[in-house]
């Protein structure tokens, strides 16, 4: 199961989360990504990084 893929990729519009220009989209390589920790409640749970490209809105994830 991946949680990536209950991402609604219309964060992609919401002007109150961070953005960063410091990644590349796997996909598309653009430089513009929305971004989130996610919001696990397991109490064993990796913080992880979530990435929405802006362009594409290809979802990735990244263990910190
Ligand atoms: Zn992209």
């Amino acid at each position: 199961m991946n949680e990536v893929i209950q991402i609604n990729t219309d964060v992609v519009q919401d002007p109150t989360l961070p953005t960063t220009n410091h990644i590349n989209c796997p996909q598309c390589n653009a430089a513009e990504a929305v971004f989130f920790q996610s919001y696990s409640t397991k109490k064993d749970a990796k913080m992880n990084l979530f990435y929405v490209c802006k362009v594409c809105r290809y979802k990735w994830t990244c263990v910190e």
